[in-house]
């Protein structure tokens, strides 16, 4: 065996591009497979989008660019947080990279190392514990709980804070739980971080755009007592539905910038060209797209919520952004990891364990509502006739 850097061995991975693999695999050998696993938009890219892409490689731009983004880019970027958010923040602090985890991996990286501590959302997006086990630092859970939509305690996260900890990784709205962190919360936590001033924040902004029910996204990056320390992840995947494009940004305290910057020219140098003027045509052009995508999203959540707590031994609660449904399925007599399974191999619908996310995951199972109404409402039916033989048995 080739003897590699340790950190290999503890470097994890995202369980849903497997299912994806087991659900394909399926599909092929002929088994019809619905798949509510997947976490990215079953809409396309709106053309216009597609189109300033196609111009700008007709038009000759096909070389390198600025590792940390052509200005149109930083600046559009800017413009859309002043908009978005109310912040006004410098174009210098904007860094481009190839999609929201490559953000995720650069503070990560920056800020892990043995000794020192990292917090993160549990159930959360993997690739933060993966990638704080893989610098060697202790990755502390932040436990989102269901009696609390899957918000956090900010006394609590403030709590465990220790000596040690550099980096606390938030995300609002929430992949898997589709939680949203009340502004209520989210105040409380920034008045107590104003005592730790070497804890940096991770802010996972990247489905901002996704909120029902009237709610509006509460930003780290709009409080000025700790903005200096908010690294602010957001990028075109959800938004724009480009998830194959590989485009996300973040704003960075400014001397991270630089270093941000750094990182990105050792590893990818910059984005390419076209998709970069693409992400400008998506912050500057319509946003109707954006609009239309997110209404379709928000009757799909009734259509799975409804169905979700229809079913024997599920209850769900209303997950209030993102388009993720993460039901509580301990009423059916199976693990996370076995209800994954089990829907997959034998009624055909792919979901993601909880575990997937974290140890806090168990008992439940993400289900991705991009997909259609007419899907859901099938793969509702076919969980539903196999819990039901589940239950028999
Ligand atoms: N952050 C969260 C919370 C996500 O759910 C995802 C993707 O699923 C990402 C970041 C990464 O996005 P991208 O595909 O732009 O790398």
């Amino acid at each position: 065996m080739a003897k590699l850097f340790d950190g290999m061995a503890r470097l994890g991975t995202e369980t849903a591009f497997e299912v994806l693999a087991r659900a394909e695999e399926l599909a092929r050998s002929g088994q019809d497979i619905i798949n509510l696993g997947i976490g990215q938009p079953d809409f396309k890219t709106p053309p216009h989008i597609v189109e300033a892409a196609v111009r700008a490689l007709r038009d000759g731009h096909h070389g390198y660019t600025p590792a940390p983004g052509i200005p149109a880019i930083r600046e559009a970027v800017a413009e859309d947080i002043a908009q978005w958010r109310g912040v006004e923040v410098d174009p210098s602090r904007v860094v481009v990279v190839p999609g929201g985890k490559v953000t995720m991996f650069f503070a990560i990286v920056m800020f892990g190392g043995p000794g020192v501590e990292i917090m993160y959302p549990n159930p959360g997006f993997p690739i933060y514990e993966s990638v704080i086990n893989f610098t060697g630092a202790k990755a502390v859970p932040i436990p989102l709980l269901e009696e609390r939509d899957f918000s956090f305690d900010a006394e609590s996260v403030l709590a465990n804070i220790t000596p040690a900890t550099r980096l606390l990784i938030l995300n609002t709205p929430a992949n898997p739980t589709g939680g949203v962190v009340p502004k209520s919360e989210i105040e409380k936590l920034v008045a107590g971080l104003v005592d730790h001033p070497d804890v940096y924040v991770l802010s996972d902004e990247i489905y901002c755009r996704m909120l029902y029910d009237g709610r509006e996204h509460a930003s780290l990056l709009a409080y000025p007592e700790i903005a200096d320390r908010v690294i602010m992840l957001d990028g075109w995947s959800k938004t724009y539905a480009m998830t194959g494009w590989r485009l996300g940004f973040a704003v960075w305290p400014g001397k991270l910038a630089e270093l941000a910057t750094r990182l990105a020219i050792n590893c990818h140098s910059c984005v390419n060209a076209p998709t970069q003027h693409a992400g400008v045509a998506a912050l500057k052009g319509p946003q109707d797209a954006v609009e239309t995508m997110v209404s379709a999203f928000d009757k799909r959540r009734s259509v799975v919520v409804e169905g979700l707590n229809a079913l024997p031994g599920v209850s769900c609660r209303v997950p209030g952004g993102a388009f993720y449904a993460f039901p509580n399925v301990t009423g059916t007599g199976l693990d996370a990891r076995a209800f994954q399974n089990r829907v997959l191999e034998e009624a055909g619908v792919a979901t993601v364990a909880g575990t997937s996310f974290g140890a806090f995951g168990e008992g439940y199972a993400r289900f991705s509502y991009a997909n259609s109404e007419a899907n859901i409402r099938r793969a509702l039916d076919r969980v539903g006739q196999l819990l039901a033989d589940v239950k028999a048995t």
